[in-house]
């Protein structure tokens, strides 16, 4: 049997020139994007306004597929976490992160990473595969859609951040498209200051980021030093804390916006006075934003979290010498939610069963 194509794949671009070539409008793109992503109808049958013909073309060579929610948890601080299984039975995950004025989604960009982070759950199991762009705006659908049944129909995740499972500049390619989707009007049109991604620093990928919309960019620094960075991101070995600046300043970026480095604290290891004299040495305070993130420490983890008056220390001389600086606050500990975490744990178990009974065993790890 042929593969049906998933029509979340397509950018209105790629839609158009399908049609186009397989015997159709070029309007019917529009009204198609139309049902999926502004009335979020999902089912061909009824798209009124879509004529018979095309109906029968489309259910015959395409499809709508999204990611299934397998698990869902909600953390004491409103962070809901969710394991969403593809059709490969793979599972990825992604998490809603509340705050004022805003509903931030954490979507995955793979299976795995390739990356292999020494600190980071998804880095210890390699990488499985690329995800599609329909199983990366499949999240946000998906969710989207979870809340409006689970929730309230008003509910709207606003922001995107690239920072689940994955490294988003190793499958470029698919990243790319599901961030034009994400910005298209004419599909979920969130503005491009909600949407960023965060990168290891995959030197020639970030290189090609003048190739790539305009969105917020994050870099994993993590450390100031070479050799030390090297012990947390094998990525170092290859691309160094030079050829990564080198790169960094290729990143078209537009009026008033700046680069955010996250700084993953850990106990010991980079929250010392001389790494905060490295940080200030490396970074231009006027063109970066610097993002502390506390190690949130898991089962079996190498390293410890950094002591509280240590991250308080560290923000506050970063932010007396000049810099913006804030403290990314743990979020949803009690459901596992830093990256990696639930997958890993999921994967112990490994077992298929209704919503419920699931989550009361995922919660005796
Ligand atoms: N691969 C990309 C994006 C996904 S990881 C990247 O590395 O930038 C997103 C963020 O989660 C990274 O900044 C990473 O350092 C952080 N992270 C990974 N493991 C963590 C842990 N155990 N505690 C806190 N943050 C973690
Ligand atoms: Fe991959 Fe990011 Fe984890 Fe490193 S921190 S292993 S790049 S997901």
């Amino acid at each position: 049997m042929q593969m049906k194509n998933n029509l979340l794949d397509y950018t209105m671009e790629e839609l158009q020139d399908v049609l186009v070539a397989e015997g159709y409008s070029k309007f019917s793109a529009k009204q198609i994007f139309d049902w999926i992503y502004k009335k979020k109808d999902l089912n061909f049958d009824n798209w009124s306004n879509i004529s018979k013909k095309l109906k029968v073309h489309l259910d015959e060579f395409y499809e709508i597929t999204l990611p299934e929610v397998v698990w869902s948890g909600l953390s004491k601080d409103g962070t809901r976490k969710f394991l969403l299984k593809l059709s490969d039975n793979e599972t990825i995950e992604s998490v809603l992160i509340p705050a004022r004025d805003r509903l931030t989604q954490c979507v995955s960009s793979q299976v795995g990473c390739a990356i292999g982070c020494t600190f980071c759950h998804t880095g210890t199991q390699g990488l499985k595969r690329n995800l599609t762009p329909a199983e990366i705006t499949g999240q946000y659908l998906k969710l989207t859609l979870w809340l409006a049944e689970n929730v309230h129909v008003e509910e709207r995740i606003t922001n995107i951040v690239y920072m689940g499972q994955g490294e988003p500049l190793h499958n470029f390619n698919n990243v790319k498209k599901a961030t034009i989707n994400f910005l298209d009007d004419h599909a979920f049109g969130l503005g491009q200051r909600r949407i960023t991604l965060s990168t290891s620093g995959l030197v020639p990928k970030i290189k090609m980021l003048h190739d790539f919309p305009p969105i917020n960019i994050a870099i994993s620094l993590h450390s100031s030093n070479n050799d030390t960075r090297t012990e947390l991101m094998p990525i170092n070995k290859a691309y160094d804390l030079e050829r990564l600046f080198e790169a960094i300043k290729t990143i078209p970026l537009k009026a008033h916006r700046r680069i955010t480095y996250e700084y993953l604290l850990i106990d010991g290891v980079n929250d010392q006075q001389s790494d905060l004299d490295g940080l200030c040495e490396l970074l231009n305070r006027r063109e970066s934003k610097i993002n502390i993130i506390p190690f949130n420490e898991y089962p079996g983890s190498e390293y410890k979290k950094p002591k509280k008056d240590v991250t308080i220390w560290f923000m506050n001389e970063l932010n007396r010498r000049g810099y913006t600086c804030t403290v990314r606050q743990a979020k949803g500990d009690d459901i596992l939610a830093a990256c990696g975490q639930l997958k890993t744990e999921y994967d112990k178990i490994n077992l298929w069963k209704p919503e419920e009974e699931k989550s009361e065993r995922l919660r005796l790890f």
